[in-house]
């Protein structure tokens, strides 16, 4: 049987980013609801499902981890470098902006009343500079009280979006709102923070970093592994274009409109990785229909985690125009000089 607790109200700052520890009025839309009886039991361990409802044929990977180094440094459960110093939470990726605008749902990891929410913040990211993101920089957001003192926390999402209120009973898997890119983000992601008795936990390791590097008691449901497994490094991104990409042209989609067709002064792949590892490095070919090697470019093994990695590689137009057919792309992403992953992309370009 749950145990009823009465519970007191604090103005405990709970945005994500360390600089926000301090507290304001601002962030006091998230004011916990620390229960009051923690010597109740027996408390059962909260089971949370995937936060962020990724439509079929869109890849919505884990790019950060919490951090469970005290220091400076990152160490994530698994004892790599997923994420960075003070990372609090899990971040949810999606693959681009244009990605967000389709609309990705934000759901409720488990049961519980609202106890908080902000909206009305622009999906402007950086771009106002991070002093004006001071103590809001976890955005629009929903703060949950679940039972047995757990809350959940979630940030970034999408102005206008948030589909709940301070009082509202939520169901595990209830629509709460939609994945955004306000508050202190750099790309469109759903920012998870997890609290037990108000102190912040690792659901893939709640009691901490296991000295074996890996999960330990995972407070994630069965039906949400697959979906909140960790596959960095992972390319994101992968398509053609007929010229040089940024990551802005990824992002807003805009290298979707440049797909090469027979007229095209160059023929370009890019790929875009995340998670790399130290050690890991990239190759990124380009072959032609006949299965000729058009161009290639490799990023040799980086000395430190890198959040994301833009290659691209092409060749100009050859005098008799493209030979006809589908080209093919692919990314081979190495570990310590060994093979780990390839994904290929094939397109045609036409006569
Ligand atoms: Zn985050």
């Amino acid at each position: 049987m749950r145990t009823v607790c009465r519970s007191q109200s604090t103005n405990e700052p709970h945005a994500e980013e360390p600089s926000a520890r301090t507290a304001s009025r601002s962030t006091r839309f998230v004011s916990a609801l620390l229960p009051a009886c923690l010597s109740a039991s027996p408390a059962s361990a909260i089971e949370l499902s995937a936060p962020v409802t990724c439509p079929a044929g869109m890849v919505c990977p884990v790019q950060n981890l919490f951090d469970h180094d005290p220091g400076p440094g990152v160490r994530d459960f698994r004892c790599g470098g997923l994420g960075y110093d003070g990372h609090d939470g899990t971040d949810v990726r999606l693959p681009s902006l244009a990605a967000m605008r389709s609309g990705v749902e934000v759901e409720a990891a488990s049961e519980g009343e609202v106890v908080g929410t902000r909206d009305g913040m622009a999906d402007a990211g950086l771009e106002g500079g991070r002093a004006a993101l001071k103590n809001v920089e976890c955005g629009n957001g929903v703060l949950i009280r679940h039972a047995d003192g757990y809350d959940t926390q979630y940030c970034h999402m999408a102005k206008g979006s948030v589909a709940v209120k301070q009082g509202d009973k939520v169901a595990r898997g209830q629509t709460i709102g939609r994945v955004g890119l306000s508050g202190l983000t750099e790309f469109p992601h759903l920012h998870l923070s997890l609290r037990k008795d108000g102190r912040k936990i690792d659901p893939y390791a709640p009691e901490g970093a296991s000295p074996t590097c890996g999960e330990t008691k995972s407070l994630w449901a069965a039906d949400a592994r697959f979906a909140m497994r960790i596959e960095a490094p992972l390319t994101l991104n992968i398509g053609f274009s007929d010229g040089p990409v940024t990551n802005a042209d990824i992002e807003t989609g805009a290298v979707e409109a440049r797909k090469p067709g027979p007229a095209s002064p160059a023929l370009v792949v890019y790929a875009r990785v995340i998670g790399l590892a130290p050690g890991d490095g990239l190759r990124l070919t380009l072959r032609a229909p006949d299965g000729t090697e058009m161009a290639k470019t490799e990023v040799p093994p980086v000395d430190r985690p890198k959040a994301q990695w833009l290659a691209f590689v092409g060749r100009k137009r050859p005098e008799g125009g493209w030979q006809a057919g589908d080209y093919r792309a692919t990314v081979e992403i190495s570990r310590m000089g060994a093979a780990l992953k390839t994904s290929e992309f094939a397109a045609p370009v036409g006569r």
